[in-house]
């Protein structure tokens, strides 16, 4: 085999080709090996860990609700997902749905012709071996609940083999699913995606002692061990078969085979979520870009939000880099939580960007948790800082000192394009002090004092403020969370 020879076979894409209306294709060159200069140690020219060129082609014959070619290098297979109502007999009355696989080739797609299971009348072990696989993992990222008393038919037929006829079928048989359940959905038949993330499969083989991505069957027929790896877009393992044909396989052999699949697995995913589009984003959610704006006027807390979020890798952005300073946006929640989401929704909706929005503010004990949402405005509406703690050391003056008792709250919400939201709460602890003490921070820093300490937010340097207060307290939280759901629609 020559390096980028990729054999067509013409006469079945043609026939399918004039019946079919909507094609959507999608080839991936895996990387620059195959028609780049760079040529690898392998057979083909590809290096170790080089997937073969991938082209996946949605809607490739007519009559079943998901139906794609894939194409692995020279191995080709037509997956098609087929929906009927009702269920096998084992599965009735159980509320959930069910998914079965059939494989099979097609007699010239090996070399030396293969006889149809129906002329030898039984379906032979390894099909059923296949089919079984497939089954398996197609399974085991739908919830069955979710896809109601039907059954899908997954058919992955082999019309080109040259070996990863399996893990191929696996990888377009998700797409095919796919489409055919994001028909259901969209048509209303279910009421949520029952896909529950990505799935794909890559073979990896040790080949003369070198670990090898994606073997093609020149290589599968010397391969000394033997594995394939079907994985989900969260790095998690639907199965993995690992065989040591020829000789028994080492530890540190596994740990490369596992690191090429995981690389490989990662590409096709990419590959099925670009193939995909919007039925991917159905699936994991759109990819949300890393730029976020702080919706908020007041230069301190820009300030202590921008130098938390420092070491995240996200572009923020303030409202005057939006051109929005000076925005009014009409805080009438009766809560942090909503006052801070009001302001995140606003600016998210103008922008259609992440934004985070904040609240917090001032809670004592001995004043029923007074001024609390109304922190800012407490001496009444333009009140400035100095008035506020004039009304609170006046309100407080014969409260003792344990009396005295109170607590700074933020709540942060983040608002993503989608119109997802998230919400995170972080408080300190403290007493009001008896007389304003330091000039550093804002608001009510010079009367507070956080538990542990003698001196007033006022007096302690910035960084040990921030080390432990209620705003930075709310981003810890919410710097975790966020990185979670922007990580889980990553692939
Ligand atoms: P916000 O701007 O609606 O969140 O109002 C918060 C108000 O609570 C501020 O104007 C301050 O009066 C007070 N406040 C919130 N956080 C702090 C802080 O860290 N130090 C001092 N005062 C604060």
């Amino acid at each position: 085999m020559k390096r980028g020879d990729l054999v067509t076979n013409s006469s079945v894409r043609e026939s399918l080709d004039a019946s079919t209306s909507e094609r959507v294709e999608n080839l991936e060159e895996a990387s620059s090996g195959i028609d780049g200069e760079k040529i690898g140690p392998r057979p083909d020219g590809r290096d170790f860990d080089q997937l073969r060129p991938v082209k996946i082609t949605r809607n490739y014959t007519m009559h079943s609700a998901g139906s794609v070619l894939i194409e692995v290098g020279n191995t080709k297979v037509i997956c098609t997902a087929s929906i009927e109502e009702g269920l096998p007999g084992f599965m009735k009355g159980t509320g959930k749905g069910w998914i079965s696989a059939e494989y099979s080739m097609l007699p010239s797609a090996t070399e030396t012709r293969k006889r149809r299971d129906s002329s030898r009348g039984k379906v032979d072990g390894r099909s059923q071996e296949i089919q079984r696989l497939i089954g398996r993992s197609i399974r085991s990222v739908v919830n069955l609940e979710d896809l109601g008393e039907r059954t899908i038919w997954i058919d992955c037929d082999v019309i080109q083999a040259d070996g990863g006829t399996r893990t191929a079928s696996i990888t377009g048989a998700f797409v095919a699913l796919a489409d055919a359940l994001y028909k259901l959905y969209a048509s209303g038949d279910i009421k949520k995606m029952p896909i529950t993330s990505m799935l794909a499969a890559v073979s990896v083989g040790v080949v003369d002692s070198n670990v090898c991505l994606d073997i093609c069957y020149e290589e599968d027929s010397k391969a000394e061990v033997d594995t394939n790896i079907i994985m989900n877009h969260k790095g998690q393992f639907a199965e993995l078969q690992c065989t040591g044909e020829e000789r028994p396989f080492t530890r540190a052999e596994m740990n490369q085979i596992l690191e090429y699949a995981e690389k490989g697995n990662k590409e096709l995913m990419r590959i099925q979520r670009k193939a995909l589009g919007q039925v991917a984003d159905s699936i994991i959610g759109r990819e949300y870009e890393r730029e976020a704006i702080i919706a908020t006027g007041n230069m301190h807390k820009l300030e202590e939000i921008q130098k938390m979020l420092a070491d995240m890798d996200f572009d923020i952005k303030s409202l005057k880099d939006v051109d929005l300073d000076g925005i009014e946006i009409i805080e009438d929640g009766r809560t942090f939580e909503h006052n801070a989401l009001i302001k995140a929704r606003t600016i998210s909706k103008m922008t259609g960007k992440i934004a985070i929005g904040d609240d917090s503010g001032i809670e004592v004990d001995a004043l029923g948790k007074r001024p609390g949402i109304y922190s800012a405005r407490y001496a009444g509406e333009n009140a400035t800082d100095e008035e506020n703690r004039i009304k609170m050391f006046e309100e407080l003056k014969d409260v003792p000192m344990e009396k005295r008792t109170a607590r700074f709250v933020c709540v942060i919400a983040t608002v993503f394009p989608d119109g997802k939201e998230m919400l995170a709460r972080g408080k300190v602890e403290g007493k009001i002090a008896f007389e304003e003490r330091g000039h550093n921070g804002f608001g009510y820093d010079c009367m507070f004092i956080p538990d542990g300490y003698e001196e007033t937010f006022g007096q302690l340097a910035p960084e040990v403020k921030n080390s432990f207060s209620h705003r930075s307290r709310a981003l810890a939280e919410m710097k975790v969370r966020l990185k979670e759901i922007i990580d889980s629609r990553i692939i």
